[in-house]
């Protein structure tokens, strides 16, 4: 072994045991979720963007029967606002593991680790979520949304039109649903009077006539004969979410990252 190798060989060991700890101290099952966000500098330009995701998943949180402890990051330099394209290309993944082995000054939490960008929400996809780590893009949206009213939330549903600051909100918590296990077969589509509803993890795929719902985990996903009818959203996790939302019990690095999630679409 050359001395070259071996410090190769010694620098994996010390990341083997690094997240060895890491995993250790997430073991038991969490009493709060930690969702920490971060902004890029271009996203951070935008005024309100903190307040509001602040106040909206406070918001939520109160719908849910967990607690959430959210912090912000500060801002990161990215090479690109592509919220998708800084997780499928590891860019974000990449940074959020380094900090947390200590090699980057950026302090990542067991739970959720979110990246908002200012990344085009108009062109699929508009973010991305693996296991604990995502991104979402949208910040301008973000900025853009009434300030959070307790009147929005009527007991525990909370339905908003479809307008592209909500949707960004939604597809910010979908993300959310992701990094902690749910997938899109977790979402379904209401249909309310001359409405249909759509939660969190089905978000617009509720009316993208391409998408192959999943119909053995929460029902039905889809109301039938949705044409014509207004579409709106909600922000609260669906029943079916909720319930596996119950079993989660990993911190970042106590479980495989999956990376075999579909990215949200818009349209
Ligand atoms: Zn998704």
């Amino acid at each position: 072994m050359t001395r070259k190798t071996r410090r190769v060989v010694l620098g994996a060991l010390g990341s083997m045991v690094s997240l060895g700890t890491l995993a250790e101290a997430s073991r038991e099952p969490p009493e709060t979720l930690s969702v920490r966000v971060w902004l890029s500098e271009q996203a951070a330009t935008y005024e309100g963007v903190t307040d509001r995701i602040r106040e909206y998943l406070t918001a939520i949180r109160s719908l849910e029967h967990w607690t959430v402890e959210l912090s912000f990051g500060g801002t990161v330099a990215v090479s690109t606002e592509d919220a998708a394209r800084l997780m499928t290309r590891g860019e974000w993944p990449t940074a959020v593991v380094a900090g947390g082995l200590g090699r980057r000054d950026l302090d990542p939490v067991a739970d959720v680790n979110l990246l908002v960008t200012d990344g085009r929400m108009e062109d699929a996809p508009t973010g991305y979520g693996v296991a604990h780590i995502a991104s979402v893009g949208g910040a301008r949206h973000i900025a853009d949304l009434e300030p959070f009213d307790e009147s929005l939330v009527d007991g525990t549903r909370w339905i908003v039109p479809n307008t592209a600051p909500t949707r960004t909100m939604q597809v910010l918590v979908h993300e959310i649903g992701h990094a902690l296990g749910l997938d899109h077969e977790h979402g379904v589509a209401i249909r309310d009077g001359e409405a249909v509803i759509a939660t969190p993890m089905l978000s617009s795929y509720a009316w993208d006539p391409s998408y192959q719902a999943d119909h053995d985990r929460c029902g039905s996903a889809i109301p039938p004969a949705q044409d014509g009818l207004e579409k709106r959203l909600s922000f609260a996790f669906s029943p079916c979410a909720r319930r596996e939302l119950a079993t989660y019990d990993g911190g970042l690095f106590s479980e495989p990252i999956r990376t075999d999630r579909d990215p949200i679409r818009i349209g």
